[in-house]
C-alpha cells in the first residue's frame, strides 16, 4: 500500500465545512493509501495570533480583547459542529493565560511568540482530527526538532527524520489517522519552536521523507502550477509534471508560495510532491519529481515579479578592485534588504540590483551610507516599478538559441531590457522591463514558446 501525506493550507481548513470537506477527501484516499495529514491554521489565524501577541506587548487592551474573542468564537464555532468543545475550550483558556503573561511582563520575545503563534496549528488539529476521527499530535509529539532561532526555526533534520520515523511509522501501518500541526516543532529542550511562515509546507515533506512515502501532496486553493499567471496570460495552461529544479525557479517568483526549503527533504529522498486543490479534487494537479523535461519545450513556464525598484551602483572607484562586489552586498545585507536579481558587466564599472520596492528606502539608505559616502562608488541609479520576467526550464540548459528567441520575442513587442541575468545552472532567463510592460513581455514569450498548447 502506497503511503501519502496530505498537507492542507489555511484557506483548506478555513471553517468547519471546508475542515469536514478536507476530511472526507483523506477517508477516499485512506482506502487505497496509508495517509498522514499535516494541516496548517485556519485561514488568516497566523496573521491574527502575530497582531494578538503584539498587542498584548504594548499593552494595547482593546485589540487583545477584541482578537481573543474573534479567535474565540471562530474556533468554538467549528468545535460544536464537529464535536471537539472539551479539547478547543481548554487550548484557548492556555492561549488567553499566555497572552496575559505576555501582557503582564509587557515584552515579547521571539521564543514567546513562537509560543503564541504555535495555537493557529493546533486548534487546528485538534478540529482536524475531530472530523476524522483521529488523533491530534503537534509536530514536537510526533519528533520534529529544531535549533533555537524561534520564528525561523531550523529542524535538526538526522534526529527529526529518525525520530518521526520512530513515532508515525507504527500509528500509521495500524490505520490510524493521525493529524499533524504543521509550523510548529519544539527545541532539544523542549520549548515550542515554528520553523518560518508557510511553514507547514516544510513539516509535510520532513514527514514524508521520514516515513519514505509514496507522494507529499500540498493541497490548497490553486489547482497547480500554471505556464503563467492566468490573470496576465488567459490561455495559461496547468502543468502536469515538473522538475524538482524548476519548480524550485519558480518558487522565487512566488508561483506558489511554498516555504523555501520547503522542496529540500523531498528532493533528497527522492519522493514526489504534487501540488493540488481541495476545491478541485479531481484535478490532479501539479507532480514535481525528477522527472526530465526532455520531452518538452525549452521553457516550461514565464513569470513575473512586479513593483521592484532596480539599483545601478556605478563609479569607475570599483572597476577591478577585488571585494566591492562583497561591500555592495555586505552593506545591502547588514540593512536586511534581500536582494532579488544580480548582474554585474565585465567592465565592472556598474553592479545592478534588484530589491522589492518595499525595500527601496531601506536598500538606498545603506548604499548611501556604505558606498558613497566611503567613496566606494561613486553613483547610485535607482529605478522603481520595475518588473522582472523570467522564463524558467531546465531544458534550456545547453540547447543554444533560448536567449536569442527570448530577447527577440521581446523586442518585437517594442519593449527595452534593462538587466539581464542568468545563472550558470540555465534554469532561467531573468530581465527586467518597466512595470508598464511586464505583462506584456509574459504574453509575449508565453507565445513564443508555445505554451498555451
Ligand atoms: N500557519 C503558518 C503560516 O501561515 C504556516 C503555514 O500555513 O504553512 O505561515
Ligand atoms: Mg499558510
Amino acid at each position: 500500500m502506497k503511503t501519502i501525506v496530505m498537507k492542507f493550507g489555511g484557506t483548506s481548513v478555513a471553517d468547519e465545512e471546508r475542515i469536514a470537506d478536507c476530511a472526507e477527501f483523506v477517508r477516499q484516499t485512506s482506502e487505497t493509501a496509508r495517509v498522514v495529514t499535516v494541516v496548517s491554521a485556519m485561514g488568516g489565524v497566523t496573521d491574527m495570533l502575530l497582531e494578538l501577541a503584539d498587542a498584548a506587548a504594548a499593552g494595547n487592551r482593546a485589540v487583545k480583547y477584541q482578537l481573543l474573542s474573534e479567535l474565540r468564537s471562530r474556533h468554538e464555532r467549528a468545535a460544536a459542529t464537529l464535536k471537539c468543545s472539551e479539547t478547543i475550550g481548554p487550548l484557548l483558556d492556555q492561549l488567553d493565560t499566555l497572552v496575559s503573561g505576555v501582557a503582564a511582563v509587557g515584552e515579547l520575545t521571539a521564543r514567546s511568540r513562537d509560543a503564541v503563534v504555535s495555537f493557529g496549528e493546533r486548534l487546528s488539529s485538534v478540529l482536524s482530527a475531530a472530523a476524522l476521527d483521529g488523533r491530534a499530535m503537534t509536530g514536537q509529539e510526533v519528533g520534529i526538532v529544531t535549533d533555537d532561532e524561534f520564528g525561523e526555526a531550523e529542524p535538526l533534520m538526522a534526529l527529526s527524520l529518525y525520530q518521526v520515523k520512530e513515532t508515525l511509522q507504527p500509528l500509521v501501518e495500524r490505520g490510524e489517522h493521525v493529524v499533524v500541526t504543521g509550523f510548529m516543532a519544539a527545541t532539544q529542550h523542549g520549548v515550542t519552536s515554528t520553523i518560518g511562515r508557510g511553514g507547514s509546507d516544510y513539516t509535510a515533506t520532513i514527514l514524508g521523507a521520514a516515513l519514505n512515502a509514496d507522494e507529499i501532496w500540498i493541497c490548497s486553493d490553486v489547482d497547480g502550477l500554471m505556464t503563467a499567471d492566468p490573470r496576465i496570460v488567459p490561455e495559461a495552461r496547468l502543468l502536469e509534471a515538473i522538475s524538482f529544479e524548476e519548480s524550485l525557479e519558480m518558487g522565487q517568483f512566488g508561483a506558489k508560495s511554498m516555504h523555501p526549503r520547503a522542496l529540500e527533504p523531498a528532493a533528497e529522498h527522492r519522493i514526489s510532491v504534487r501540488i493540488r486543490s481541495t476545491f478541485n479534487k479531481d484535478c490532479p494537479g501539479t507532480l514535481i519529481d525528477e522527472a526530465d523535461a526532455a520531452d518538452h519545450g525549452p521553457v516550461r513556464s514565464v513569470l513575473m515579479l512586479k513593483d521592484c525598484a532596480l539599483l545601478t551602483i556605478a563609479g569607475a572607484a570599483m572597476v577591478g578592485r577585488p571585494g566591492t562586489a562583497a561591500k555592495v552586498f555586505g552593506a545591502l545585507a547588514d540593512a536586511g534588504v534581500n536582494i532579488q536579481m544580480i548582474s554585474q558587466t565585465v567592465s565592472e564599472a556598474g553592479i545592478s540590483v534588484v530589491v522589492a520596492g518595499s525595500q527601496l528606502a531601506r536598500a538606498r539608505a545603506a548604499v548611501d551610507a556604505g558606498l558613497l559616502r566611503t567613496k566606494i562608488a561613486r553613483r547610485v541609479d535607482v529605478e522603481e516599478g520595475v518588473s522582472v520576467v523570467a522564463a524558467v526550464g531546465s531544458a534550456m540548459s545547453g540547447s543554444p538559441g533560448i536567449a536569442a528567441q527570448v530577447f527577440s520575442a521581446v523586442a518585437n513587442e517594442k519593449i527595452n531590457v534593462e538587466s539581464i541575468a542568468q545563472g550558470s545552472s540555465e534554469l532561467s532567463i531573468c530581465f527586467v522591463v518597466d512595470g508598464a510592460s511586464g505583462p506584456s513581455a509574459v504574453r509575449a514569450l508565453h507565445r513564443a514558446f508555445n505554451l498555451g498548447g
